[in-house]
């Protein structure tokens, strides 16, 4: 090896003996409720798959028959000729979904939140963000030349401490957050921002990545859920969790949408969204305008197997959605649980330190509509068997 990178091979090395090296697991088939995980059919209790879209009839015909007419590439950004009409009526739709005057399509949520937050703040404003945001919103952050304040998770408290002690100084202040929190699944508490939004003057960004197609009426997201149309000024989705494909969108005001044609770098550097793939999103949207089966299977599976972990002693934590953390608490007794899992036919992560604070290791359980009773019933023995071996229930 060259020894001008003899650098990084000391740093792998650094992370073998933190014991936090890791290799990619392959899947071999559609993401699913059952995956062929390195080869062998494991229950899949791990993505963001919420609906299971990702692999429907409807939707994979919708792309099948994009690709025959539009080819694989958009071949452009789409300032340039990659503005296939797809792209526009997807954002039409979004639009209507999420009942906002206009959406910007992005090729994915993270490219949203670095592209959107460096275009709307600038030297002299200041973004206020939660402690756990999510890093996109974080590197967004960084890229933008806004002053920055952290105020504790979901602490309102220290959220109108810092307003009080800093809003008269900035021209614009911009409050994010996301709207569910990935690692607890718990929720921003949007009516209370809303709020002290309202009374010190502030613009309000919500990152929905993990509430849109979960809550609200047909999956319409947290600001449904909350009631709050017309009250959040910038509401980020991703397209790649619930609904089941790949891309993200901002839903805000025309004048917004106008802006940012002109400013979001990720929109002017980087090539358009694969007509297969927006086509797929389109009929993914659709099937969710038009009925809520998928949404309520989804929460029928999540109350179904809470309430079994719950009964068998498990502490799975406060969240308020179909994410499900079980706590583990050590390091490495919670990947020694996950592995465990895997020995019984059950693909779940382990999630540690430094994703999460010390000695609040836990088992992320991500429940989907895709999952049958059967699934769930195995998923459960499992973790029960795994529990009591293990001295956790
Ligand atoms: C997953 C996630 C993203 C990134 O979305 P992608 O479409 O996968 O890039 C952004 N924000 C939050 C809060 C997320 O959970």
């Amino acid at each position: 090896m060259s020894d001008k990178l003899k650098f990084i091979e000391e740093k792998v090395e650094q992370l073998k003996e933190e014991g936090v090296y890791r290799k990619l697991p392959v899947n071999y088939g559609p993401c699913e409720n059952v995956i062929e995980l390195n080869g062998r059919k494991v229950v899949n209790l791990s993505s963001n798959n919420y609906l299971g879209l990702a692999s429907h009839p409807r939707v994979k015909e919708a792309s099948k028959a994009a690709l025959e007419k539009y080819g694989v590439g958009a071949g452009s950004v789409r300032t340039i000729v990659g503005n296939q009409d797809l792209l526009e009526e997807l954002e039409t739709l979004l639009a209507r979904f999420k009942e906002e005057e206009a959406v910007m399509l992005f090729q994915s949520g993270l490219n949203c939140n670095i592209g959107t937050i460096q275009a709307i703040v600038e030297k002299g404003d200041l973004i206020i963000s939660d402690a756990l945001n999510h890093a996109s919103i974080i590197d967004g952050v960084r890229l933008s030349k806004a002053d920055k304040a952290v105020y504790k998770h979901n602490d309102m408290d220290d959220l109108e401490r810092i307003l009080k002690e800093k809003r008269e100084a900035y021209r614009n202040v911009l409050i994010i957050t996301d709207g569910v929190f990935s690692m607890d699944g718990d929720l921003a508490p949007l009516p209370k921002i809303v709020e002290l939004a309202k009374k010190y003057d502030c613009l309000t960004y919500v990152d929905d990545a993990h509430g849109s197609g979960v809550l609200g009426r047909s999956g319409r997201g947290t600001i449904d859920h909350f009631g709050l149309h017309g009250e959040i000024d910038f509401i980020v989705g991703t397209l790649s969790k619930a609904i089941g494909v790949v891309g993200g969108y901002v839903a805000t005001k025309a004048i917004v949408k106008e802006w940012l044609l002109h400013r979001a770098r990720p929109l002017l550097f980087s090539t358009a969204l694969p007509p297969a793939a927006t086509a797929a999103t389109i009929e993914s949207v659709k099937m969710l305008m038009e009925s809520e089966e998928h949404t309520n299977k989804l929460w029928d599976n999540a109350r179904y197997f809470k309430s079994h972990l719950e009964e068998l002693g498990f502490d799975i934590g406060i969240s308020e959605t179909p994410i499900t953390p079980v706590m583990i608490g050590g390091e490495s007794k919670t990947m020694e649980f996950s592995k465990a899992l895997l020995d019984e036919g059950v693909f779940v992560s382990g999630i540690v330190f430094p994703t999460v604070p010390k000695g609040k290791g836990r088992c992320r359980v991500m429940i989907s509509a895709s999952h049958t009773k059967e699934d769930l019933d195995t998923a459960i023995a499992a973790f029960k068997k795994v529990g009591q071996s293990l001295g956790v229930i």
